[in-house]
């Protein structure tokens, strides 16, 4: 390999900076060049491809966001454009390629592979909503941002005896809720993973807390339920407890990423490089059982993962 690309590819996190700045410094140590796309396969597909030396990736590992940009691109599903994308990396001299990103990003790596291209992912997500890995880059920085802002929320709650409804990030995956549900002790956490919709029940808890004199009643509830301005509403109605919804919202996938974020991140940027270097291709970053591993994408790809159960009702345990 003589030249990296590096792209970041659907939703960004904070760390994705961390990891481009590991990814472009790794291969000018080991004498490559790299380039920058930008707009993940938008860009790619519209050639915005940008040398990148040393310097381009000075004072970036503390910021978030990503300095690449991040795009969808919805037409990289067809074969045509695959091919078409491989074309424009040999033209420009890309014969590595790391994509920063998620699951679909994966698949338009794993295609960009099949063309000739060698390409390695790295799980970028706030979500960790990625089965091959424990860790993605920027849930942790988005879990504190939640964990403070809900810390906020509950001082307030507590002092007007409230009920606070607290809607966090994650869509189809509830680790954002749940670990914030623990963090925060919560009496009560929804995800789509175990929510059952049974409001009757919710509603039956906030009496039965405000009974033996809790002060507040925090619920933590994720995006993919939703809807949490009319459970407020719906509480208030049934319990008479003044109920109020916080929808916290894109503060999570911005700011400042945490330290563990920076490490985690620059470590699987590096790794990603080190196994560029030896001709592998078709590659995924993960960190499983405490070890930085890699998965051929597929193989990670048709992986399963579940919200731990354990945690789920150690949860339960822990918020009477
Ligand atoms: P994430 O990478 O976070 O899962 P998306 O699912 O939006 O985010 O995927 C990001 C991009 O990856 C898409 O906009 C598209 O360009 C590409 N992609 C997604 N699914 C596929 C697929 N099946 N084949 C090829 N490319 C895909």
């Amino acid at each position: 390999v003589k030249t990296i690309g590096v792209l970041t590819s659907g939703g960004d996190a904070p760390g994705m900076n961390a990891t481009i700045r590991a990814v472009v410094r790794t291969a000018l140590a080991n004498g490559l060049k790299v380039k920058g796309i930008m707009r993940g396969y938008a860009g790619l597909l519209d050639e915005e491809i940008i040398d990148m030396d040393a310097k381009s990736v000075s004072d970036i590992i503390n910021r978030g966001g990503t300095i690449l940009y991040t795009a969808r691109c919805p037409m990289f599903k067809e074969p045509e454009v695959q091919k078409k994308a491989a074309d424009i990396c040999k033209k420009n001299g890309i014969d590595g390629l790391v994509v920063i990103g998620g699951d679909g990003s994966f698949q338009g790596a794993s295609r960009l592979a099949e063309n000739g291209i060698n390409t390695i992912g790295i799980p970028g997500t706030i979500d960790l909503d990625i089965a091959c890995t424990d860790y993605t880059i920027g849930f942790d920085t988005a879990v504190n941002t939640a964990m403070e802002a809900i810390d906020k929320v509950r001082d307030t709650s507590t002092s007007h005896e409230r009920c606070s409804i607290i809607e966090v990030m994650g869509r189809e995956a509830g680790y954002i809720a749940l670990w914030c549900g623990i963090a925060n002790g919560a009496e009560e956490i929804l995800t789509v993973e175990h929510y059952d919709g049974n409001e009757q029940r919710i509603i039956d808890s906030v009496l039965e807390k405000r009974k033996v004199g809790k002060k507040h009643h925090i619920i933590v509830n994720a995006e993919g339920i939703g809807d949490s301005y009319g459970l407020a509403q719906r509480i208030e109605a049934a319990t008479g407890v003044e109920a109020r919804a916080t929808i916290i919202g894109h503060i999570q996938r911005g700011g400042n990423p945490t330290c563990k974020d920076r490490v985690y991140a620059s470590t699987m940027g590096a790794k990603a490089v080190d196994l560029l270097i030896r001709g592998k291709t078709n590659r995924v970053i993960a960190y499983k059982n405490g070890e930085f591993v890699d998965f051929d994408i597929q193989e990670a790809l048709a992986m399963k993962k579940e919200l731990d159960p354990y945690l789920y009702s150690m949860a339960k345990k822990l918020s009477r």
